[in-house]
């Protein structure tokens, strides 16, 4: 955390020291400019009118930083302070527009004094025309003093950083670090860490309810079979009674089985402590497999399966799809009455797998749609008609198909039929 906020407050300050170094650099070039183009202007405006009465006023020592050349009309140089140009000055820019409109100036890198200089020319009285040139300051000139300068500033901002981001580094953690994760409250937190409050919060609510509902489920078989057990250890039960104590010790046991197996699946899907290996498989097969494993339910109920063998090929993780479509097809089965039907589409549409289940069963009120896939929640229904379960199958179901990108959807009518509908993606992207 230290070397992220120096590295932060490093990159900053270097970026904004030499972009502020090269504007500044290009702001002052720009401002010299114009400043040396008025001096120059003036000059030479203030020699003209000297000249103009004293043509000879060049012939004595002039102190002045300004380069003074005299040009006849014709080209010729009759004066110059520098005295090493003796060519003819009639194709300079600034003379020819000082022939034709009176003045001209001009702006451009002087071989004989190897800098970028400025011209300015005034046409005289006698049509002699009189140039003053100054050098320019150039941003490539001023470049090595804005690398200096610049250079310097960071190795500064550097060592201060270093400071700043030891303390900032303890000032932002320490308030992180003093979070309570089991009792989190939001005082005196940064705003920004209200949301993970919050989730932390809400992740506590759920464990503590998940630990209590785990409790209670685990609770009820166990209080059926100790007091079976216990009746018979006692010998209160009439000898022929013991078979049917035994067999409700069984039947709660069996029951207490499929909860643990509930939570420790859930539990799995939870922690993402599950292989993901996808494979293609014949949804077809998954199906059968289902039915047999629910025969026996199947036939105690005598439920009627409307089913047309489809084979459709998709990708999947094959144990959670077939932890899905038995769950979907149990409860149709369970919630069913006797009698009953249960009806299953699979079929095909574009790139997706749709498997629709439907029962002809006690129905699903619209209240208690939205919460079927929490976990642990019954709708009052099941409750009432004694039809034994965990609560978790629905929320298992439902984690499966995130799993595999896919959605359910359920429609129900109380005491008439429930359909579940799921859409799959026939290849999942890994
Ligand atoms: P369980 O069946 O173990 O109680 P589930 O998570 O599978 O748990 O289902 C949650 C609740 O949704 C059930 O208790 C039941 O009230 C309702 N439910 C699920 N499927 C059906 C169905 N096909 N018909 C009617 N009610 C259903």
């Amino acid at each position: 955390m230290k070397k992220t906020i120096f590295k932060n407050i490093v990159t900053i300050t270097a970026v904004s020291i030499i972009i502020t170094g090269f504007l500044s650099g290009f702001f002052i070039t720009n401002q010299l400019t114009k400043n040396t183009k008025q001096t120059v202007q003036k000059e030479a405006h203030t020699l003209a009118n000297i000249l103009n009465h004293d043509i000879n006023y060049l012939n004595q020592e002039l102190v002045i930083d300004t380069r003074i050349t005299l040009i006849e009309k014709n080209g010729t140089v009759i004066y110059d302070t520098l005295k090493t140009s003796s060519e003819n000055h009639l194709d300079r820019p600034e003379i020819v527009s000082a022939i034709n409109n009176g003045q001209g100036e001009s702006m451009r890198y002087s071989d004989t004094l190897k800098e970028k200089m400025y011209y300015y020319a005034i046409q005289l009285d006698n049509d002699s025309i009189l140039r003053l040139a100054m050098q320019t300051s150039s941003l490539v000139k001023i470049m090595p003093i804005i690398i200096i300068y610049t250079s310097i500033i960071i190795i500064c901002v550097i060592i201060i950083a270093a400071f700043i981001a030891k303390k900032a580094a303890s000032n932002i953690v320490q308030p992180i670090n003093n979070i309570n994760l089991n009792n989190p409250s939001t005082d005196n937190i940064y705003p920004e860490l209200q949301p993970l409050i919050a989730n932390l919060q809400l992740h506590n609510k759920l464990r503590k309810e998940f630990s209590a509902n785990v409790s209670h489920e685990l609770k009820t078989p166990l209080t059926s079979i100790s007091g079976y057990a216990e009746i018979m250890t006692n010998g209160i039960a009439k000898p022929e009674d013991n078979k049917i104590f035994a067999s409700k010790i069984y039947q709660a046991s069996q029951n207490l089985i499929q909860k643990i197996n509930d939570i420790i699946k859930i539990s799995k899907l939870d922690e993402n402590q599950i292989s993901l290996e996808i494979e293609t498989i014949n949804y077809h097969d998954l199906i059968t497999n289902c039915l047999e494993k629910l025969d026996k339910f199947i036939l105690d109920k005598s439920i009627h399966i409307v089913y047309t063998p489809k084979n459709i090929y998709g990708d999947c993780i094959k144990y959670v799809m077939e932890d899905i479509l038995y769950n979907l097809i149990q409860n149709a089965i369970k919630y069913n009455k006797q009698n009953g039907t249960v009806f299953i589409y699979l079929s095909q549409i574009n790139d997706n797998i749709i498997i629709k289940i439907k029962d002809t069963g006690i129905g699903i009120d619209d209240s208690d749609i939205e919460r079927i896939y929490e976990r642990f929640y019954r709708a009052d229904t099941s409750h009432s008609s004694n039809i034994e379960g965990s609560g978790l199958g629905l929320a298992i179901v439902k984690h499966g198909i995130n799993l595999h990108q896919g959605t359910i959807k359920c429609k129900s009518k109380i005491n008439q039929e429930t359909t579940f509908t799921i859409t799959l993606p026939t290849h999942l992207k890994s």
